[in-house]
């Protein structure tokens, strides 16, 4: 399988008003035509992207969001995550504010990858798709559903499934039909996501949010369905996780006392076990040695999109101000060490369900042979003696055998007129000898025929003995003929007998079958 590094992005905001207000210096800045950072007065940074703060929602989608999407609809896992301190633009980058309120152009990354999604669906007839979405926050290192918000913590677990692949089992999921209703969902979640005022950020989001997007797309196999045979399809399952980390803090920044203090300092233990996991991962030194995913809610969370088999892009958000220079140096640094994460990104065919509809199929036809055999065996037995059809087949023959016999009395009849009547005139006229020789013909053909008629049926005395002739012939015919049936007869009963054996053993396939189904 193919290493594919994961994709690290920087995205610098612009100044807020209150910073410009307070004239705060510009710390970090983007080097035009290049994929480099310089923070402070020298220190360069390079990623695979970079966003400086004239950078529209639309290029960051384009350039880093919608290669995944694709992936996501080949088949590929997919995981976009925001990562910065408070304030920095994760929730403004990812999408996940008041979505409803926001203009077109500012539009984040959530609502954008839902249209391309419809999109994309709307032009692939051939698919079933199935989407589903769900939403969930890690709070405090426990799980909420955003969805619904009655399901008790405690109901919520993180599991593996038997591909190795993390999901949380209880979470509700939604199966949604357009863009709007995922838009609506996404509005509630966000509604109910643990948010509250900071020093730093009006809105700061208090807890790590994950908005999981899955497509389950069906494959028509379309010419097989015009034929009216097997309905032939293949499923993949995928899913897009956007993840809008919580942000990292100092408490002293962010003036948190009370319940704001506790928040942070969960928000900061959950961020620095990701960052344990960035560094495992990334440090080539420690490759084979323990990656500490189980440390906190979101790592385990984030298995499979970090060292798993995800594609995956992370938004690192820095401000510029001067007065956050060090954390943004350090979202820097945390940035350049998840460059060297490489994940193995794989297609989520399921062939075990392919299997399962190929032996279905194959019980669906075995059935069918079976009724219709036995249907076949029990109109046969329903008759005491040979069955329906070979009867019916056997007075047809019969009616078919008395209409030649009238057609050949009608042309013996015929020929025995011309012969008396060519012997008189033969008499009478005097013909010359090619004419003879035709008539001589004619004659020694016509004694032939009465000559082979004979050995044929023998007591047949001429053909000219119109009264006994036709009596003997037809008794002759019917002999021939019924031995003609009994043989066909026998040959009826040995495919009667063929078949049934053939049932025996579609029978036991069949078992065998159903066996290996339950299986
Ligand atoms: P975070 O989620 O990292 O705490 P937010 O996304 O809430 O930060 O952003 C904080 C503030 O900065 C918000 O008012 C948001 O509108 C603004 N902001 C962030 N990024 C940008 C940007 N690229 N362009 C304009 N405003 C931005
Ligand atoms: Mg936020």
């Amino acid at each position: 399988m193919e290493e594919v590094p994961v994709k690290v992005a920087v995205r610098i905001r612009p100044l807020l008003c209150k910073e410009v207000l307070h004239k705060h210096q510009v710390c970090v800045r983007d080097i035009p035509n290049t994929q480099q950072i310089i923070i402070g007065r020298d220190r360069v940074f390079t990623f695979d992207f970079v966003f400086g703060k004239n950078s529209t929602q639309d290029e960051v989608y384009n350039i880093c969001i919608k290669p995944l999407v694709l992936s996501l609809i080949e088949g590929y896992n997919a995981t976009v995550f925001a990562y910065g301190q408070t304030g920095s633009g994760k929730t403004y980058t990812i999408g996940g504010g008041h979505v409803a309120s926001v203009v077109e152009g500012q539009k984040g990354i959530i609502p954008r990858a839902i249209q391309e999604i419809f999109q994309s669906i709307s032009e692939n007839p051939s698919i079933d798709f199935k989407i589903k979405v769900s939403y969930i926050e890690v709070y405090k290192e426990d799980l909420r559903d955003l969805l619904e918000l009655e399901t008790s913590m405690k109901d919520l677990h993180i599991r593996e499934d038997d591909k190795g692949n993390t999901v949380i089992v209880g979470a509700k999921e939604c199966q949604v039909e357009s863009v709007d209703e995922v838009m609506s969902l996404l509005e509630v979640g966000n509604a109910a996501r643990h948010t509250s005022t900071t020093q730093m950020n009006e809105h700061s989001s208090r807890s790590h949010a994950i908005f999981t997007i899955s497509i389950c797309q069906v494959e028509k196999n379309t010419e097989a369905a015009e034929d009216g045979e097997w309905y032939s399809h293949r499923h993949i399952v995928s899913k897009f996780h956007f993840v809008d980390l919580a942000g990292s803090e100092r408490v002293t920044k962010t003036g948190n006392t009370g319940e704001r203090f506790k928040e942070s300092i969960q928000i900061n233990s959950g961020l620095l076990a990701l960052g344990n996991v960035i560094s495992a991962l990334g440090d080539p030194r420690r490759k084979s040695s323990h990656i500490p995913y189980r440390d906190a809610k979101i790592t385990r969370l984030l298995k499979d999109s970090l060292g798993g088999s995800a594609k995956t892009v992370m938004i690192t958000c820095v401000s510029p101000s001067s007065s956050d220079f060090d954390e943004s140096l350090n979202s820097l640094k945390y940035a350049n060490r998840a460059r060297n994460i490489r994940n193995k990104p794989s297609l989520n065919f399921s062939p075990e369900s392919d299997r399962m509809d190929e032996m279905e199929f194959e019980i669906k036809l075995l059935r069918e042979a079976l009724q219709s055999h036995q249907a076949s065996i029990s109109q046969t037995s329903q008759t005491p003696s040979e069955g329906v059809p070979d009867q019916n087949r056997i007075h047809s023959l019969e009616e078919q055998v008395s209409q030649l016999q009238e057609e050949c009395l009608g042309y013996q009849d015929c020929i025995e007129q011309a012969f008396t009547f060519l012997v008189d005139l033969k008499d009478a006229v005097r013909l010359n000898q090619k004419q003879q020789h035709k008539l001589q013909e004619w004659f020694s053909r016509t004694q032939e025929v009465r000559k082979a008629v004979l050995t044929q049926f023998p007591g047949h005395q001429s053909i000219g003995n119109l009264e006994e002739g036709p009596q003997h012939c037809a008794l002759a015919a019917d002999q021939v003929l019924f031995t003609q049936k009994e043989l066909e007869l026998e040959e009826l009963r040995s495919q009667v007998q063929l078949m049934v054996q053939e049932n025996k053993g579609h029978a036991v396939t069949l078992k065998e079958a159903q066996k290996m189904n339950r299986l």
